[in-house]
């Protein structure tokens, strides 16, 4: 009898749809395939709880997933590395260690960086000025920014970004830091425009949010920092530490790899979420643009994005037809305000209370502990 080979799947990065395949994969699992994966950290940080971590909420255990554990459940070997480049006319993967990996199927769900050009290659102030990508940098940077405000009388941030994420991190950062000294100055440096992409009725609860923790709104843009000042278009200001949630842009090991990448450095997909260069390597979430329409990097759809995905990852191994991946029109937001309130946008409608937060505990607690 003729033996099939086994092919091998690797998936590189612990991102939300690598999670949600893991989850699945103990009732879905394809005999013949050997399954890999690649990780930076053995847990996976999750981004939607961070600012209610930062807020003293959740501790780091309750906000992280166990990546590891979830190879282990799913029978998948994980190899805690960092992706450095990806050949893929050899089907070939290395880690910045030198492991190299071949493949017969790839998955890339390894998120994005942080947009930091706005510091014009100024790299000298990287203890100071800290982007918000890698969570796992972050979270360290956090905590000795907490030590370092309760060492001082008076303590200043500034948050640079105009995003939701943005907004939610500055409030998270306010409510931390007011615990600590009442005299500790937050300031949001979010260029000509808040929030752009929600409605103005969001936008308006927002304000009256940041405005209710004093926090002060400069409508400018940061280009630089020196000697513990943030330079912006319109003034400089007092900084001990700066967080960037500046936008993302493609991830460092895309400046290496032979995929065809669009914008800066994002893999190019179709609506299957497979690489229009490389038809074995399927790319998902944040480190992902979609070609043939607009679909914003963001949780939500690495999630949905990922759910499609993976059910491809199955489908082109069995040789079956892909599907396409449908992002809805309009989809939930829920942002925390900080103390244990939270704002709700569902296209043009929008809510807030402190049931909003209770709402959104449940429903993030439920993805991360989801098993
Ligand atoms: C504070 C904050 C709040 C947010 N809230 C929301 C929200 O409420 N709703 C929403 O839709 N979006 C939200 N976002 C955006 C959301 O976090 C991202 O869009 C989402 O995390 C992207 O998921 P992903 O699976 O593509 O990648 P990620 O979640 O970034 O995961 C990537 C994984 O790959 C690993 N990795 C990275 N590089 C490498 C490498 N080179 N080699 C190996 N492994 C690697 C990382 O360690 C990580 O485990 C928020 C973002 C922030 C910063």
């Amino acid at each position: 009898m003729k033996k099939t080979a086994i092919k091998k799947l690797l998936l590189a990065g612990g991102g939300h749809a690598h999670i949600g395949l893991l989850r699945r994969l103990p009732t879905n699992r394809q005999t013949g395939t050997d399954i890999t994966l690649i990780s930076e950290q053995p847990y996976s940080i999750y981004s939607g709880m961070l600012p209610g971590w930062m807020a003293g909420h959740y501790d780091l255990a309750e906000i992280s997933i166990d990546i590891k554990a979830l190879c282990q459940k799913a029978k998948v070997r994980f190899v805690p590395a960092c992706v450095g480049q990806v050949i893929a006319d050899a089907n070939k993967l290395v880690t910045t260690d030198k492991q190299s990996f071949d493949y017969d199927l790839l998955s890339l769900n390894t998120g994005a960086d942080t947009a930091m050009q706005w510091l014009n290659g100024d790299v000298d102030h990287t203890d100071t000025v800290v982007p918000i990508r890698p969570l796992h940098h972050f979270v360290e940077r956090w905590q000795q920014i907490l030590i370092e405000a309760q060492r001082s009388d008076v303590y200043h941030l500034a948050v640079v970004g105009a995003g939701a994420a943005a907004t939610e991190l500055v409030m998270a950062a306010k409510f931390a830091l007011q615990g600590i000294n009442n005299n500790h100055k937050v300031s949001l440096v979010c260029g000509d425009e808040l929030l752009a992409d929600f409605d103005k009725n969001f936008k308006r609860r927002v304000i009256k949010q940041l405005d209710r923790h004093n926090i002060e709104i400069i409508y400018a843009r940061a280009k630089g920092y020196s000697e513990g000042r943030l330079l912006t278009t319109a003034q400089s200001l007092n900084a001990d530490a700066v967080i960037a949630a500046t936008g993302v842009t493609g991830a460092a090991w895309t400046r290496d790899t032979d995929i065809k990448t669009v914008e800066d450095g994002f893999i190019a997909v179709n609506s299957a979420q497979q690489s229009v260069s490389h038809p074995n390597v399927f790319a998902v979430g944040d480190t992902s643009t979609r070609v043939d329409k607009v679909v914003a990097h963001s949780g939500v759809h690495a999630v949905f994005g990922g759910r499609v995905e993976a059910d491809n990852l199955l489908a082109y191994l069995n040789n079956v037809p892909l599907q396409d991946y449908q992002p809805k029109k309009r989809t939930l937001y829920l942002l925390s305000c900080g103390d244990k309130y939270a704002i709700g946008s569902w296209g043009r409608y929008s809510l807030q209370g402190r049931w909003v937060w209770e709402l959104k505990r449940q429903i993030d607690k439920r993805f991360v502990e989801a098993s």
